[in-house]
């Protein structure tokens, strides 16, 4: 049951302010924040809670680097090659 920690609230590092877990799980287009294993780990078995819930295509979604790092780690590897 994805509600079932939603009345749970930590501390957003990145909005600077706490947010509910409900937030959480769905802000990365209905998905969960790709934080969400760091953030929660230590309150609930999050682990448990992303396989239960989503399945391995949604969690390779969730998971994946955010399309700005890509380009950049391509970018990266393009100048080690020379390829400017
Ligand atoms: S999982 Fe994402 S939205 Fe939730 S507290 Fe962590 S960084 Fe913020």
């Amino acid at each position: 049951m994805k509600e079932q920690y939603d009345s749970e609230s930590g501390y957003c590092r990145v909005l600077g302010h706490h947010v509910p877990f409900s937030y959480c799980r769905c802000v990365n287009e209905g998905l969960p924040c790709r934080r969400i294993r760091d953030c929660w780990f230590e309150r609930i078995d999050v682990g448990r809670f992303i396989d239960d819930n989503y399945t391995e295509a949604e969690q390779e979604r969730i998971f994946a680097p955010p399309p700005e790092k890509i380009a950049s780690i391509l970018d990266l590897i393009k100048k080690a090659k020379g390829d400017n």
